[in-house]
């Protein structure tokens, strides 16, 4: 019997009331790893009553003595590395080394959170009027929250969390009940930090228990990562309720690729942008366009790389790519491809139904390659989160910029180039959050903003950094004047 997971309310681990529970699976093998509850409102709101009460004393630990447990956090997140990406494969079937990769960017947002007395720092103006001053402090803003997608189960809670406690706010994870695992170890490692009970909750489920942290009205501030449609809808529902709310979202993320390009590491780079962690991150290249005499040796170059690609089990040595999450999105993916053929694109590697020696039952879509995409086609603005990239061709840089710019998607946009001046245009006319030159995956650091545009970002203020400084934090103005003659002499 699998193993039914638990939530932690309030210093507590307890056994949720749910009548459903999902499974949990490794989508190399369809092994059924533990049970997930679908959690009932009635618990997101034991939740956030607990998250409310311990905001009443954590707001008053100096910022100093806050990030001392982050501190702690980070030693036990390092000490437990392998453990943690070992997981992170298990449940979401990237290999190894990206669940390591995947980890230590949530350390980076540990570390970075760490500086937060002085990130979150006010400001003052002595004098504004003669004897009157002015101050802008931050102060937290209550209970926060995060919704988190499948494919990061590890790092992307770490774009909120870390800032959101040390800033002073008590706070709720609700991770996917696709990949619940994760979560679970690092809840018990943020417990032997000696964090005072209900400065961190976790609370498992799918739409019953994020409608109720929508519509909580303890809950001030939620943080979203997910598809388009889900982020757009929480984005509202959020709003409407008066809460402070940024929702990451979907993406179609274009690489652009001039035939001054260098061969060999432009493919090396854009294939492992295209068919790592098998096409499921939010900045995957699922475009390539290539420019002018660029579409001959990419194209075959870039048919080498996704041939040779080694898919299997994330945890086999040698690997180079794991399965899709579940065998739903497998069906989806090839759906897809087949109408990218249906449209009119050629299948110049058809990775569906593949045989994976060892791992029949997984999940698996191997690197797939759909050539002649037409740009009005509706797989050309459609996210298939999948290994497929699409392969398009233009005669001139600007017509490239044209298209990166006719999306209704902007988390990311890459070229690959030798000229300085392309990159400079690119980089200043390309509408997109997180642009790459020569970069494939145009990650942020942590103390950078996750920034994505248009149909990719629904809010204001991005995660990491300063912007989740400013997203959990809101500001107080106070302007003060002491008279002199008030002065006594003691
Ligand atoms: P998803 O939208 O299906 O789920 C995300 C979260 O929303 C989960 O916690 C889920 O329980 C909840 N949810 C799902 N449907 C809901 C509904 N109808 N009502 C309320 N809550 C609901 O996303 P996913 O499949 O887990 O993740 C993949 C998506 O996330 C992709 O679109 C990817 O591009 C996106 N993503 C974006 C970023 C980014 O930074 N922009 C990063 C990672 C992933």
């Amino acid at each position: 019997m699998a193993e039914q997971l638990q939530n932690y309310i309030n210093g507590q681990w307890c056994a949720s009331a749910a009548t459903d529970y999902l499974d949990v699976v490794n989508p190399a093998t369809c092994e059924v790893l533990a049970k997930v509850p679908l959690s009932p409102a009635h618990e997101v709101d034991d939740a956030a009553q607990a998250a409310a009460a311990a905001f009443q004393t954590w707001r008053r630990v100096p910022a100093g003595d806050r990030i001392q447990y982050l501190f702690k956090l980070k030693s036990l997140l390092e000490e437990n590395l392998d453990d943690l990406s070992r997981t992170i494969t298990l449940e979401c079937g990237k290999i190894y080394a990206e669940a390591r990769a995947e980890m230590q960017r949530a350390i980076e947002n540990v570390e970075v959170a760490c500086g937060i007395p002085m990130l979150m720092q006010g400001d003052v103006s002595e004098d504004i009027a003669r004897g009157i001053d002015e101050f802008m402090i931050r102060q937290p803003l209550g209970v926060c929250a995060a919704i988190a997608p499948f494919n990061f189960p590890g790092m992307i809670p770490f774009w909120f969390l870390p800032y959101a406690i040390a800033c002073g706010n008590t706070y709720i994870l609700k991770p996917s009940e696709k990949v619940p695992l994760t979560l679970q170890k690092v809840m018990r490692l943020i417990e032997q930090t000696g964090l005072p009970p209900g400065v961190v909750n976790l609370v498992n489920g799918a739409k019953e228990a994020v409608d109720a942290i929508l519509d909580h009205p303890a809950i001030r501030g939620i943080s979203f990562v997910g598809s388009s449609p889900v982020a757009k809808y929480v984005y509202s529902r959020a709003a409407a309720n008066g809460k402070r709310v940024q929702c990451q979202g979907g993406a179609k993320n274009p690489i652009i690729v001039l035939p001054d390009a260098d061969l060999d590491s432009t493919i090396r780079i854009a294939a492992d942008s295209a068919f790592g962690c098998a096409g499921q991150r939010c900045l995957a290249a699922s475009l390539m366009v290539t420019v002018g005499r660029a579409r001959e040796p990419f194209t075959e170059a870039m048919a080498e790389a996704a041939k040779s690609r080694v898919v299997g089990f994330g945890l086999d040595q040698g690997v180079q790519m794991g399965p899709v999450i579940n065998l739903q999105s497998r069906d989806r993916i090839s759906d897809l491809i087949q109408q990218g053929i249906d449209e009119g694109a050629t299948p110049l590697i058809d990775g569906r139904n593949p045989k994976i020696s060892g791992y029949e039952s997984g999940s698996f879509v191997r690197p797939t390659l759909l050539q002649d995409v037409r740009p009005d086609s509706r797989i050309a603005q459609t996210e298939i989160f999948g290994p497929v990239l699409g392969l398009l061709h233009v005669d001139t840089i600007e017509e490239a910029i044209a298209l990166v710019n006719s999306g209704h998607w902007g988390n990311m946009a890459c070229l690959f180039t030798s000229s300085g001046a392309a990159a400079r245009k690119f980089r200043h006319e390309a509408e997109a959050g997180n642009i790459g030159i020569n970069i494939g995956v145009a990650a942020p650091m942590a103390f950078f903003p996750f920034s994505g545009w248009k149909e990719s970002f629904f809010g204001d203020l991005h995660g990491q950094g300063k912007h989740a400084v400013e997203f959990f934090t809101q500001t107080k103005v106070v302007v003060e004047r002491w008279f002199q003659d008030w002065t006594r002499q003691f």
